[in-house]
C-alpha cells in the first residue's frame, strides 16, 4: 500500500522500544506473597494485594455462592437489569466502613472516576489537581470539559496560589487528589486540602485506591487516619487492592450518591459489577472490620522493610507513608536491568518507567502476608545490586 494509514504505529512502537518504555505483560500463577511466573517461583513484592485477600478461601467462597445463585454476568447496567441485592449490600457495607451516608459500587476504580469527575464538574467549572494524580482522575477531567490545572505535587503554596488567582472566575470547583499516592507511597496534605476546599468554596473528591483497607483505625483510608470524617469530602477507592476483588466505589453524602446515580455516564452506561466480584469484597470488608490484626501486620512488614532498606544503606528511597516504598535509579535501562537481575533471584518487583511517572523506579509492595525472612531477603538481594553498581 502506497499510503498505508496505520504505519504509524510501526514508527511508534520502534519509539517506545528505543526510549526503553515498551512493557507487555506476563502471566503469574494465583496471588499471594509467592508466586510463579513460568515455573519460577518468585517472592511476591509487585501486587497491590496489601492484605493478601485475593486469595482468601473465604472470598473465593462467597464468589462461587453468588456465582452458583446469581449466575455469572449482571446481564445489564444497573438501572435496566443488572442490579442485584448483592449490590446494595455492598455499598451499605462501604458506608459502614467510611463512616459516610451512602455508596455507589461502579465496575472499576477507573471508571468510578471517570464518571464522577464528568458529573461533578463541566464547562463552566476549574479542576485543580496534583501533578501526580492517578491516569483516571486525569481523564476524567478531560471528559468533563472543566478547565483543569495541575498543581506541583502536594505543594499547598502553589494550590493557594492557583485559588487566588482561578477561582473567582468558575462556577464550581473541584480539588482532586491521591490519598497515598500509587507510584511514589507519599501521602496528601489532607487535613490543609480540607481547609483550602472550605476557604476557597471547593469540593474535594479523594482518591483512596490504596489507602482503602490499609490506613485509618478501622481500614477506612487516609481520611479517616487524618481525623478528617467529619468534613465534607467525595471518597472514591477500589475493590481491587487490599479488597481483593474488583470494582471501584464513590461514598460521600446521601445527595451527592443521589446524584451520581443520576448522572455519572460510567455507572448508567455500563453492565453492573459481577455476582463474584461484589460478594468477594463483600467478604472482604467484613474480613477488614473483623481482623485488624491483618493490617497490624501490614504495618509491621512496613516497618521491618524500611528498617532493613536504612540499615542496608540503600539510597534513593523514596518518602513513604504506605506500604509503597520505591526506590529511584538512574535512568529506564538501569531500571529495567535491576528488575530483571532482582527476577533471577528470586524476586518480583515493578520497574515503573516514564511515561507512567517522571523518574524511573523500582516500585515495592510490602503485604501482610509476607514473613519477616522475605523482607530480609528482598533487602539483602537489594544490597547485593548496590554492589553491583546498579542505583
Ligand atoms: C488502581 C487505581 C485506580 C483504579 O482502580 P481500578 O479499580 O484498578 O480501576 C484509581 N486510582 C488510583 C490512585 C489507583 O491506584
Amino acid at each position: 500500500m502506497p499510503n498505508d494509514p496505520y504505519i504509524w504505529i510501526d514508527r511508534a512502537l520502534d519509539a517506545i522500544h528505543r526510549a526503553n518504555w515498551y512493557r507487555s505483560p506476563q502471566a503469574i500463577s494465583a496471588p499471594g506473597a509467592v508466586v510463579e511466573i513460568q515455573g519460577q517461583r518468585l517472592l511476591n513484592f509487585a501486587s497491590n494485594d496489601y492484605l493478601g485477600l485475593a486469595g482468601d478461601r473465604r472470598l473465593v467462597e462467597a464468589a462461587v455462592a453468588a456465582t452458583r445463585t446469581y449466575g455469572t454476568g449482571t446481564t445489564g447496567s444497573r438501572l435496566i437489569t443488572g442490579h442485584r441485592p448483592l449490590h446494595r449490600e455492598l455499598e451499605r457495607a462501604i458506608a459502614d466502613l467510611k463512616q459516610t451516608e451512602d455508596a455507589l459500587v461502579f465496575s472499576s476504580g477507573y471508571l468510578a472516576n471517570l464518571g464522577t469527575i464528568a458529573a461533578l464538574v463541566g464547562k463552566r467549572d476549574l479542576i485543580l489537581g496534583d501533578r501526580y494524580n492517578h491516569s483516571s482522575l486525569k481523564n476524567g477531567a478531560i471528559l468533563s470539559g472543566a478547565t483543569a490545572i495541575d498543581y506541583p505535587h502536594a505543594e499547598l503554596p502553589a494550590l493557594r496560589e492557583l485559588l487566588s488567582q482561578h477561582r473567582d472566575q468558575y462556577r464550581r470547583c473541584l480539588l482532586v487528589t491521591d490519598s497515598i499516592f500509587s507510584m511514589d507511597g507519599d501521602l496528601a496534605p489532607l487535613p490543609a486540602l480540607l481547609d483550602l476546599a472550605d476557604e476557597f468554596s471547593c469540593m474535594l473528591l479523594v482518591d483512596e485506591a490504596h489507602a482503602t483497607g490499609v490506613l485509618g483505625a478501622t481500614g477506612a483510608g487516609a481520611i479517616e487516619a487524618c481525623g478528617g470524617r467529619e468534613r465534607p469530602s467525595i471518597q472514591m477507592g477500589t475493590l481491587s487492592k487490599a479488597l481483593g476483588s474488583l470494582g471501584g466505589y464513590v461514598a460521600g453524602s446521601r445527595q451527592a450518591i443521589d446524584f451520581l446515580r443520576n448522572r455519572a455516564p460510567t455507572w448508567i452506561y455500563t453492565t453492573g459489577l459481577s455476582p463474584a466480584d461484589t460478594a468477594a469484597a463483600i467478604a472482604a470488608i467484613a474480613i477488614v472490620r473483623d481482623e485488624p490484626e491483618r493490617r497490624a501486620r501490614l504495618w509491621q512488614n512496613v516497618a521491618s522493610l524500611k528498617q532493613g532498606l536504612e540499615r542496608a544503606g540503600i539510597e534513593g528511597v523514596l518518602p513513604s507513608d504506605s506500604p509503597i516504598i520505591c526506590i529511584q535509579m538512574r535512568d529506564a535501562a538501569t531500571v529495567l536491568e535491576a528488575g530483571r537481575l532482582l527476577k533471577k533471584a528470586g524476586i518480583l518487583v515493578a520497574a515503573v518507567r516514564p511515561p507512567t511517572v517522571p523518574t524511573s523506579r523500582l516500585r515495592l509492595t510490602v503485604m501482610a502476608s509476607h514473613t519477616p525472612e522475605q523482607c530480609a531477603a528482598l533487602v539483602d538481594r537489594l544490597k547485593g545490586l548496590k554492589e553491583r553498581g546498579l542505583g
